[in-house]
Order: structure tokens, then C-alpha cells, then sequence
């Protein structure tokens, strides 16, 4: 039986971290830092990224055994349907489940190049997410989780398709979700909100992105047509040439964000790394300093 899916049952709010397989030896040395300073935190869990092809991959699959082998760590593996038959999913999936992996985060993908391009499917593979959210469960005793958009994906034509979607994924066998990229606490409460009018109570973990850089910014949207707060952007601006007081800004930025996410029932915060340790972990002491205050507070 999965950790994850004890943890998310037993109702306990989860923080977790993701990181992205590095391309270089030195990147891989950056990002084993960031995970022991990680590890020493004891999350509930960390995610590694599925790349868009190739050898990144691979390193998925090493980082993430990797994980297992040495670690204390419980690792959620990213997959998407991009490129691969049912046959070659299968195959990870297979790995996964060799190597002690029992928590997949089953994901469509985009088209490799350009995100926005139009979606097509590999000719013998999967549509949609919600078929790889069966093939996992299909295939073993693993949890699954799936991903959900405060600001709708940016490819559903209206909100009411993109619910029925998403909540079809659910039901397909997802155990939780966890979000896109956002900056308005709002968006995320509005998508919850319209998920459980549509009678799906399948938990929605907020992704918590520190931006602390107004180079960023423009990255962001690419990735994820997340509407940056014009206010924050701003203040990034302004402190372009203060790299210590954009790391401050936005380490802020976040922990406001967080602390409101929480207060308002979010099941746990899901901390983007980008293989760097320093800001998320300053947001995860600043909540749990913030909450053990409110906690002493309200006895
Ligand atoms: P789907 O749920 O399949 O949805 C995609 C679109 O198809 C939506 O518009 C939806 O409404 C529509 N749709 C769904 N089902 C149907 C149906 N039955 N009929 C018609 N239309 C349908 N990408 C990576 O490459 N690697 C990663 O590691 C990765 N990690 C991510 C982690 C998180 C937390 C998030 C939020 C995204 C991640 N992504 C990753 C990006 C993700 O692959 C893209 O956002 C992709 O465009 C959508 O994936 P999905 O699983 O939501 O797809």
C-alpha cells in the first residue's frame, strides 16, 4: 500500500517538494543538496518531473530510485502519455513498481516544443490523462495523483468542459491533485469550489512557486499562462539589481500565500524547488513558524 494514499486517507495536511531531473553532473550535484537539506525536513513527500523526451527521462527514473535506495524519502514519480505506446508505459511503470515506487503523478503532457501546440496523441498511446490514471491503477498497487488548473487549462475551451474533465480523471481512480503554478489564492479556492459542486471531493494540493525574480516572469507564463500579480511584478522589478531583496520579496509573497491556503482548508502545499533548497525551505519555516504562533495563540 502506498504511503501516500495512508497519509492523504488519515487527513493530515501534506508538504511536499518537486524537482526536475538535472542534465549535468553538476546539476546533479546541486539537486542532491537541495534533497538532503530537503530530507532533513521530513516532508511527506517529493515529485521528480517527467522531461519532454530523451535521456531526461531516463533520469527520472534514476533520480527517483535513487531516491528510494538512499534515501528516507517517499519520491511521487511524474509521468506523461507524450511519445510513448501503451506497451512503453507499461515498461515504467514496471520499473516503478520494481524499484519500490508506488506513487505516480499520471499526467498527458504537451507537445514537445511548444505546449500550445495542438495536442496528438501517439498512435498506439493514451488521449488523455484519465486513461493513464487507469493504466496505473491497472497496473498495481500504486496512488495516483493528477493535475488541476486554478486557471483552467489553458486548451479547454470553457470552465464546465474543463471540471467535467477533470473530475472524469478523479473518478478514473486519482487519489489527489495538485495544481498548476498561481498567485491568486482565489483562483485555487474558486477551482476547488467549482470541483466539489460537481460532487468530487478528491483532495487539491496547492504548487507554491516562489518568484524572486523579474526574469522570471516571463518564463512563468510560458510554462503555465499563470496571470502574475501586476503588484508583485513590480516590486520584482524594482529590485532587479538586489538579488538578496527579490529572495526576500518573493519569500514573502509566498509565505502570505501559503499561510491564507492553509487557513482556508488547502490539504497541504506542494513547494516548486527548481533543484535550489534556500527559498522554499525559508516559506516552510516561516509557516511553520506562523502556525505554531496561531496554534499558542488559539490553544
Ligand atoms: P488532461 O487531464 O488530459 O487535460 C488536458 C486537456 O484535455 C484539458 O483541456 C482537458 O479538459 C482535456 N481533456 C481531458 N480529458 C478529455 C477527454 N476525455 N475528452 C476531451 N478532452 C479532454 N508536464 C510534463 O511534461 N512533465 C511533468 O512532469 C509535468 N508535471 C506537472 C505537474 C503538475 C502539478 C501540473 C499541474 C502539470 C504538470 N505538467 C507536466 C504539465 C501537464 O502535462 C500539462 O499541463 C498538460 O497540458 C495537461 O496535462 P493533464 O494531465 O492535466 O491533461
Amino acid at each position: 500500500m502506498s504511503g501516500l494514499r495512508e497519509l492523504l486517507a488519515s487527513g493530515q495536511r501534506s508538504f511536499s517538494f518537486e524537482f526536475f531531473p538535472p542534465k549535468t553532473d553538476a546539476g546533479e550535484r546541486v539537486l542532491w543538496n537541495a534533497i538532503r537539506r530537503i530530507e532533513a525536513m521530513a516532508p511527506s513527500f517529493v515529485s521528480v518531473t517527467y522531461g519532454a523526451g530523451g535521456s531526461s527521462r531516463d533520469r527520472t527514473v534514476e533520480v527517483t530510485k535513487r531516491m528510494v535506495a538512499e534515501t528516507t524519502l517517499l519520491p511521487v514519480a511524474h509521468l506523461t502519455a507524450v511519445g510513448h505506446s501503451v506497451a512503453e508505459l507499461r515498461h515504467i511503470i514496471g520499473q516503478y513498481a520494481d524499484a519500490g515506487v508506488r506513487d505516480v503523478l499520471a499526467l498527458r503532457g504537451d507537445p514537445p516544443g511548444n505546449p500550445n501546440a495542438t495536442w496528438t496523441a501517439h498512435p498506439q498511446g493514451l488521449r488523455h490523462a484519465d486513461e493513464l490514471v487507469s493504466l496505473v491503477r491497472a497496473s498495481g498497487d500504486f496512488s495516483v495523483g493528477v493535475a488541476a488548473f486554478p486557471e483552467m487549462h489553458p486548451r479547454s475551451p470553457d470552465w464546465d468542459t474543463d471540471i467535467r474533465h477533470f473530475v472524469a480523471k478523479c473518478r478514473a481512480g486519482a487519489d489527489y491533485a495538485i495544481t498548476q503554478m498561481f498567485f491568486h489564492v482565489e483562483d485555487y479556492l474558486r477551482l476547488r469550489d467549482r470541483v466539489a459542486a460537481a460532487g468530487c471531493d478528491t483532495p487539491i494540493i496547492p504548487e507554491i512557486m516562489p518568484a524572486t525574480d523579474a526574469r522570471q516572469i516571463g518564463r512563468f507564463a510560458e510554462l503555465s499562462g499563470a496571470a502574475f500579480p501586476e503588484e508583485l511584478a513590480g516590486r520584482l522589478e524594482a529590485a532587479k539589481d538586489d538579488p538578496a531583496d527579490g529572495h526576500r520579496i518573493g519569500v514573502e509573497y509566498a509565505t502570505a500565500m501559503a499561510d491564507r491556503l492553509l487557513a482556508e482548508g488547502a490539504p497541504g502545499l506542494h513547494y516548486i524547488t527548481l533543484n535550489r533548497s534556500t527559498a522554499t525551505l525559508e516559506i516552510h519555516q516561516n509557516i511553520i513558524e506562523s502556525r505554531s504562533a496561531h496554534a499558542l495563540a488559539h490553544g
